[in-house]
């Protein structure tokens, strides 16, 4: 019997597990095989650990989700769902110029779920564990790549090889793959750092997401199921570092001051993590036999919490791609098929970078800048047509397009 294709994705992050789960139980499930490699083991998520990595998903992004029959049981374990998001600048969260985002506005009964990154990677590689003609490797680090005319031979640090009809790179910002094969990229170091942990209020949050603009860099407050909230705080680096050091009172002190008090004083902290944040844009996702996916072909400032939801998309459209090709009798890896991917994906992925570099810079101006910063927020609020259009953006949405 002739080996039917294969598909070898690099990184089992949320990116790579769910492009592989896509492909492994769906329309072409049995006319093809399909590899996750990562260098770590994929972390287990624990119901009495709350990870402080958590994402802020989009409605496409759970759409994906319910597509490989994962939805459920992240819903039953552990998600949080969010109706309304203020965003601010300045000392009142209530000023005319704050944005407000309601749900019931367009009609929704949510913008989104809050959920754990440990969950998905868990859920993602469970379901990918079911699939007969899936499998995932741990433990892998890649060392070599050789493009050949029908095939990609990637070679492994701990010995071996492995032969793919198409290579999807998925190995996160400082992607191995990316950097074998010389893709050439746009990079920006932000000099910013996020500080992420968990936090108890004396206010209830109510379900709602609180987003202020600072002149260091924006904070974020996600409300979580159990009632803490997820924090997302991006600062200059050494102010960063020194807030990190510092010991949890005099952190907490400063964050509920940072925050406005939006959700009264912060009373106690989970362990602190900091990420250093850039802005990355490959110039180009695709090469002969070669996709780049996620934060390897983009990085976006979290401001405002996109960045997987961008990855997420990214895996549904080359899944498709992929599936389309396989269907048409065409050769998966030939750099024609791939470039349709990167055609669907580049443009919209490119606008959004833009939008949250532009974002950040406008809110890190001077003092002497902060009319122009309530000016636009204000835009924003007045034009009541571009606001709904944000809504669906962060929905994931068509805009009018509703579920
Ligand atoms: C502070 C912060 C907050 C954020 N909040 C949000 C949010 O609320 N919502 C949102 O949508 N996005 C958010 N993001 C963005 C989000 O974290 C990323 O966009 C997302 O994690 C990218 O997923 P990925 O699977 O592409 O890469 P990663 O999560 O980085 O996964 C890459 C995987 O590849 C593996 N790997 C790396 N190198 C190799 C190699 N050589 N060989 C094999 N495997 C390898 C790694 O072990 C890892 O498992 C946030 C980012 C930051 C920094």
């Amino acid at each position: 019997m002739r080996t039917p294709p294969t598909v070898v994705v690099a990184g089992a992050g949320v990116v790579g597990l769910a492009t592989a789960a896509l492909l492994a139980t769906g329309r072409c499930a049995d006319r093809l095989r399909v590899v996750v490699l990562d260098a770590k083991p994929v972390p287990r998520w624990r119901a009495d650990e709350l990870d402080p990595r958590v994402y802020a998903l989009s409605r496409a992004s759970q759409q994906l989700l319910g597509q490989v029959g994962v939805w459920p049981r992240v819903t039953q374990s552990r998600a949080s769902a969010y109706r309304r998001m203020r965003v601010f600048e300045g000392a009142d969260a209530y000023a005319p110029s704050a944005l407000d985002f309601d749900s019931a506005d367009i009609g929704e009964p949510d913008l989104g779920h809050i959920v754990e990154d440990t969950l998905l990677r868990t859920v993602l590689a469970d379901a990918l564990g079911a699939a007969s003609q899936a499998q995932l490797v741990v433990g892998a680090q890649i060392e070599s790549i050789d493009v050949q005319a029908t095939e990609v031979v990637v070679s492994l640090t701990e010995g071996g090889t492995m032969r793919a009809t198409a290579l999807l790179a998925a190995d996160g910002t400082d992607s191995t793959v990316r950097r074998l094969l010389d893709l050439p990229v746009a990079r920006h170091p932000y000099a910013q750092t996020a500080i992420v942990t968990h936090v108890q209020s004396s206010k209830p949050h109510g379900g709602t997401a609180w987003q202020r603009f600072l002149p260091g860099g924006p904070l974020a407050l996600l409300p979580l199921v159990d009632g803490s909230s997820s924090i997302v705080w991006s600062l200059p680096t050494p102010e960063a570092e020194r807030l990190l050091a510092e010991s949890d009172g005099q952190f907490l002190a400063q964050l509920t001051a940072a925050s406005a008090g939006v959700i009264g004083d912060l009373t106690a902290c989970s362990r602190r993590v900091g990420f250093p944040l850039q802005a990355l844009h490959a110039l180009r996702y695709t090469a002969p036999r070669v996709a780049l996916l996620g934060d390897a072909a983009h990085t976006v400032h979290p401001l405002a919490g996109q960045g997987m939801n961008l990855g997420l998309l990214d895996a549904a459209s080359i899944a498709a791609v992929i599936e389309d090709a396989l269907l048409a009798g065409e050769d998966i890896g030939d750099l024609k098929v791939l470039r349709r991917y990167e055609r669907e994906r580049k443009g919209d992925n490119l606008a959004m970078l833009a939008a949250f570099d532009g974002l950040n810079r406008l809110f890190r101006l001077p003092e002497w800048a902060s009319p122009l910063r309530g000016l636009g927020l204000r835009a924003v609020e007045a034009a009541h047509p571009v606001k709904r259009l944000l809504m669906h953006k962060a929905l994931g949405l068509q805009a009018g397009h509703k579920h």
